[in-house]
């Protein structure tokens, strides 16, 4: 890359949503365009970058990543997010622009805690923060759990970008990120 690149906006985005519903291939696929077939579970919190440009202006996204516990929990990373270590949460949602609300449309469970994901989203980061539904996986058609039309609504009622994706097959993904970053663009 040309590192004199001059940088013109960082946008921080999370990533939330329940164990193992493809966060963090999601982010592999956007920011490496890579896919690991097993993927261990994220220890930490970590971030990936890429630099891209929109309208002409170079935006560095940094997309953020939460600690997995592969322990099919509801929360992700549950040790730090169930039990009250609410100096994690908070780091982890400062500062964030956009955040992607990830489910696994072959988990109905999955996209059922959405709304819980959302409250505590809401209830830490910015009012203004552009928030994107991801219903991942499309490439099982067939163990499909969640209708379309189900998420359609629930994010017409939150006010919410929508789409679906697989981080496997390379679906949206792009289109996905480039869709909440150019929003959050709009609205600087
Ligand atoms: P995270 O816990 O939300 O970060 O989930 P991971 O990204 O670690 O993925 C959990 C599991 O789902 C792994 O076995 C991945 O290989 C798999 N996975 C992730 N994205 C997709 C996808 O788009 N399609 C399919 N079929 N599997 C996926
Ligand atoms: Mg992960």
């Amino acid at each position: 890359g040309d590192y004199n690149q001059k940088i013109d906006y960082v946008f921080k985005v999370v990533l939330i949503g329940d164990s193992a519903v493809g966060k963090t291939q999601l982010l592999a696929r956007f920011s490496r365009n890579q896919f690991n077939v097993d993927s261990k579970a994220t220890i930490g919190v970590e971030f990936q970058t890429k630099t891209l440009i929109i309208d002409n202006k170079t935006v560095k996204a940094q997309i953020w990543d939460t600690a997995g516990q592969e322990s099919g929990s509801m929360y992700d990373g549950s040790i730090w997010w169930g039990l009250g270590y609410r100096a994690v949460t908070s780091a982890y949602y400062r500062g964030a622009v956009g955040a992607m609300l990830v489910y696994d449309m072959t988990k109905r469970q999955s996209f059922d805690h959405m709304s819980r994901w959302l409250e505590e989203l809401r209830g830490h980061a910015d009012t203004n923060i552009v928030i994107m539904l991801i219903g991942n996986k499309c490439d099982l058609g067939t163990l499909r759990a969640v209708p379309t039309e189900d998420a359609q609504e629930f994010a017409q009622r939150e006010n919410l970008f929508f789409m679906e994706t697989s981080a496997l097959e390379s679906t949206n993904v792009e289109t996905a990120f480039l869709t909440i970053l150019t929003e959050i663009y709009r609205l600087i």
